[in-house]
């Protein structure tokens, strides 16, 4: 009798787990469907790609996910967590044969120079590839869970889900740009740019964020015109703004704003990250050596910078940013205005940024 009752608890511990796991799978599958109904609705890659992080945490509560999108010259890569970055950016930069770290664009997060970095063990992880058209995605995950071929098969719906709403979300973006962009430097031309500095400041006042602009403008640029010629002063455009562009996120905005003159948007950054970024690329340029045929050209940029005042007012940060370019060239140029000084504090080693006007 005890036996068959053994038996018997043992047959309902099965029937019951099954009738779980079953209910558990439906319900499972319930919530890819709305995950994938939402995802379709998104308006931008990285609403898409955060949708599709959602739906992995909600059922297969990730320890890692990181999804990446194959560009011309590098990579854009969302993470979640950040403090993955580093083990992670050696696995991607050699699957994409992406010769330096420069080419990955981070969406989702801003990562600084002197962030500490952690390394893990990476041996349990996980990727799946897909491809549509001229857009090839990787996803990369360590799962929290026991992985059977039953989430494999959620991973793979929700990728196909997501390819798919990508690259037509892509294709709207690449006509877009067509109306939008400087031809000659691959930046958004002015009027673009006003239309999305609303946008960000809309955005910014709803999710009460900070929202900083820099300007800048290449130091005595005529001259390079006058000793190297016109292609060569165009040669210079390009080679620095691309530096630019390596240096921001996607989230931001870098316009050609007149002649020889960018400004940038930078949402969620404050005032001392802004003038940290553009002193790091004031000192990129400077450091860099344009080849023009046999010409090594040098130049310089000066900047000024401005976050969102409470009044959110978009001519005051434009008015604001210019008036700081205007005394960063006052200053000898080659410069950010308002500057930066660093305190190293007696008892550590952090770094306290104040800025000066
Ligand atoms: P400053 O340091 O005060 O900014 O001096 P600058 O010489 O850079 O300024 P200025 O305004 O006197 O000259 C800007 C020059 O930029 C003049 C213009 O011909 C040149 N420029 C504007 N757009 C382009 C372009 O698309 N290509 C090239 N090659 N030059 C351009
Ligand atoms: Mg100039
Ligand atoms: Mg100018």
């Amino acid at each position: 009798m005890k036996q068959t009752m053994g038996h018997l608890s043992g047959k309902i511990t099965a029937l019951f787990s099954m009738i779980f796991n079953t209910a558990k799978k439906q319900a499972d599958h319930k919530k890819l469907t709305q995950h994938i109904l939402l995802l379709n609705k998104k308006q931008s890659p990285v609403d898409i790609i955060n949708e599709m992080a959602l739906c992995l945490k909600d059922i297969l509560s990730y320890r890692l996910f990181a999804f990446v999108m194959k560009k011309e010259d590098g990579a854009d890569v969302w993470l979640d967590p950040r403090m993955y970055k580093k083990s992670l950016e050696e696995i991607i930069l050699k699957d994409f044969g992406i010769k330096s770290k420069d080419g990955l664009n981070y969406l989702n997060h801003r990562f600084y120079d002197d962030e500490p970095e952690i390394s893990f063990d990476m041996k349990d992880l996980l990727y799946y590839e897909i491809s549509e058209e001229d857009s090839s995605f990787r996803l990369y995950m360590l799962a929290q869970k026991h992985f059977c071929s039953y989430h494999d098969e959620i991973v793979n719906l929700i990728l196909q889900g997501a390819s798919v709403a990508l690259t037509r979300q892509l294709k709207m973006e690449n006509l877009r740009d067509a109306a939008v962009i400087d031809s000659l430097t691959g930046c958004y031309n002015r009027r673009e740019f006003e239309n999305q500095l609303n946008r960000h400041i809309s955005g910014a006042i709803r999710y009460r964020t900070k929202l900083s602009v820099f300007m800048f403008d290449l130091d005595h640029f005529k001259e390079i015109n006058d000793t190297y010629g016109h292609p060569a002063g165009d040669k210079v455009l390009q080679e620095v703004t691309a530096i630019v562009k390596q240096n921001m996120r996607t989230g931001d905005i870098l316009a050609r704003y007149g002649g020889e003159e960018f400004i940038a948007v930078l949402p969620g950054a404050d005032k001392i990250k802004a003038m940290e970024l553009a002193d790091r690329l004031r000192a990129k340029i400077e450091g860099k050596l344009i080849l023009h045929g046999k010409d090594r050209i040098k130049v310089t940029a000066s900047f000024g910078v401005a976050e969102m005042n409470r009044n959110a007012d978009m001519g005051k940060i434009i008015q604001d940013a210019d008036t700081m370019l205007y005394k960063a060239k006052l200053n000898g140029r080659n410069t950010v205005m308002p500057g930066i000084i660093k305190i190293v504090p007696d008892d550590g080693p952090g770094i306290l940024s104040k800025n000066v006007n």
